[in-house]
């Protein structure tokens, strides 16, 4: 049995127990936008050069880029949350925290399916796990933990829902989204990533 027909439909299943939506879409869907990338550096999410989930610690395009075609499928997944009205702030940042405890839940079931080398998990909107990031001056406290931002690898989030079947925005409320990145079985063959879009 190889990882498409292993791996990707238990790493799947495990995303809705957790109550998530989920889905995959192929490497060769991946475009890794430079546009993203000026949008981060303006900085209107304030996350820029503020952690290491973020840019410029995350590396260069062409380095999350080749990081991502280290792997062999790609998952979306996300949570839609619902506010009270869109000034409802502290709404949002109950669900960025529910969202990203979700997601550690996540990243400790894959561990169970035994993968040949852990994955790669991306989440939206940089860190939040300690009040302080240790950015730029000392390593980062959780590696094992940490989920770089999927805005800051040059996904455009809306095209990748797109691509993976799911809806973009709930009404009423807000939509956070997150990647898996699972590597195929040992041995297997990964030639899609040949066919893989970039800048
Ligand atoms: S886990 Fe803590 S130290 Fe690591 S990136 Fe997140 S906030 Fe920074």
């Amino acid at each position: 049995m190889n990882s498409a027909e292993r791996i990707v439909p238990a790493a799947l299943a495990l995303c809705r127990s957790l109550g998530f939506e989920a889905g995959e879409l192929p490497l060769s869907a991946l475009i890794f936008h430079p546009e993203i990338r000026a949008i981060c550096e303006e900085n209107s999410c304030r996350n820029y050069s503020k952690s290491w989930a973020c840019p410029p610690a995350v590396g260069t395009l062409e380095e999350c880029r080749e990081r991502c075609l280290g792997y062999a499928h790609f998952l979306l997944f996300s949570r839609a949350y619902v506010l009270e009205d869109s000034w409802d702030f502290q709404g949002m940042g109950e669900a960025h925290r529910d969202f990203q405890r979700q997601t550690d839940r996540l990243d400790e079931a894959l561990g169970a399916l035994g993968l040949p080398k852990p994955p790669l998990i991306l989440s939206n909107e940089g860190c939040i796990r300690c009040k302080v990031c240790t950015w730029p001056a000392s390593p980062c406290r959780f590696p094992e933990k940490l989920h770089p931002s999927l805005e800051g690898f040059g996904f455009l989030v809306s095209e990748l829902a797109g691509a993976a079947g799911l809806s973009y925005r709930a009404k009423g409320g807000v939509t956070y989204f997150g990647a898996v990145l699972l590597p195929g079985e040992a041995g297997a063959d990964t030639t899609e990533k040949e066919s893989t879009k970039s800048y």
